[in-house]
């Protein structure tokens, strides 16, 4: 099933916490709504479940408008943070729940509902706990209960919130790659809602980054990370080295190279990834900055270096693969040459360049 938002604004008293976002979601994929804290993730899915009223806008489900709709009409199924589970019932009981309470006339006879249970936790991988109480779960486990429950009622559209925020960091990572091969075979249409970058690029098909109640970027996520529209999108995804230039006549100059900049004329920021700057000891050519090694950190598959360039003391941070520290083994103290091998340049816009993420 298709879903379809369509110039949502919402506002809580006078903070505006959506602000004119339209959006498609296509019908089988995994969507993630990925965003910081207060984006306003939450308020467009609770919008979409019909848990929410928008001030304005619309929601259409496979092309038909689904407003006046309540939740229940909607066949939303859902996974929060936490997601309690009822205690006193088992797991199986759990996952039939949704089933056990539907109205005689449409409620599946006791060995449909049992097999569609066992199908169900089968699918994810729990059959052999179905008669184990939530308390004897671990984390990780109780949410894939939750999800499973979740599609008991088997919903046509289904909604995540940060479903693994609150499992570990080992959990988290097992867990969405479980969800990636487990939507891989339902194919229900998702929108998952994340605040974590690697969680979003790793488990959607397409993503939609958020911010301050608005939509900065949708697309795949090897699009969002290799394209990002702008300097909030290029921030949010990861560590970022800003370098100051000047745009003419909607071009920017920096290390001997030419822009094509979306301005006339102003400041610039040239954006570089840290594992895009390259050390060097020999090259002092165009295009490469002098700068004094401050900081060797080398714990882990890579050496982070942190710089302070020679001209105008502004900290240059740098990432190397260990052989190419062990090669080299730059030191404390040193001066060498700097050079990013890859960037983007955006116009220096009010805040760009200042988002503490
Ligand atoms: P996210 O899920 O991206 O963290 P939310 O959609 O939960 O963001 O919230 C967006 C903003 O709206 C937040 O600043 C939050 O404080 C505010 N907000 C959300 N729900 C309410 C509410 N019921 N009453 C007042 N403010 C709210
Ligand atoms: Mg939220």
């Amino acid at each position: 099933m298709s879903i379809e938002a369509k110039n949502i604004s919402k506002t809580f008293g006078s903070f505006t916490a959506l602000n004119d976002v339209s959006i498609q979601f296509p019908s089988g994929k995994l969507v993630a709504l990925l965003g910081p804290s207060g984006s306003g993730k939450t308020t467009l899915l609770r919008i979409i479940a019909g848990l929410e009223v928008a001030d304005k806008g619309s929601v259409y489900f496979e092309g038909e408008h689904a407003t006046e709709r309540s939740a229940k009409d909607r066949r939303v199924g859902f996974v929060f943070q936490h997601y309690a589970l009822f205690r006193h019932m088992s797991v199986f009981e759990n996952v039939a729940f949704g089933l056990n309470v539907k109205p005689r006339e449409t409620r599946p006879s006791k060995e449909e509902i049992h097999e569609r249970v066992m199908k169900l936790l089968k699918l994810v991988q729990l059959d052999w706990l179905a008669d184990r109480r939530p308390s004897q779960l671990s984390g990780g486990q109780r949410q894939r209960v939750a999800l499973a429950r979740a599609l008991a009622v088997e919903p046509k559209v289904l909604l995540l919130d940060e479903p693994f925020g609150a499992l570990d960091a080992k959990v988290r990572k097992e867990l969405r790659r479980w969800l990636r091969r487990l939507h891989d075979e339902i194919h229900v249409t998702s929108i998952f809602v994340t605040h974590d970058v690697d969680e979003a690029l790793e488990v959607a098909d397409e993503i939609v980054v958020m911010n301050a109640g608005r939509i900065e970027q949708i697309g795949t996520p090897d699009r969002v990370y290799e394209h990002p529209a702008n300097s909030f999108v290029y921030h949010f995804l990861g560590n970022v080295n800003l370098f100051h230039t000047r745009i003419h006549d909607g071009q920017a100059h920096f290390a001997n190279q030419t822009f094509d900049v979306q301005a006339d004329s102003g400041a610039a920021l040239v954006h570089a990834r840290p594992h895009d700057i390259e050390l060097s000891r020999e090259e002092t050519g165009g295009g490469w900055m002098r700068a004094c090694i401050r900081y060797v950190h080398a714990i882990g598959p890579l050496v982070r270096i942190e710089l302070i360039q020679a001209d105008n003391q502004q900290i240059i941070e740098a990432e190397l693969s260990r052989e190419r520290y062990a090669e080299q083994r730059f030191a404390t103290g040193e001066m060498v040459s700097v050079r990013p091998r890859q960037v983007k340049v955006f116009p220096a816009g009010p805040a760009a360049g200042d988002y503490s993420i």
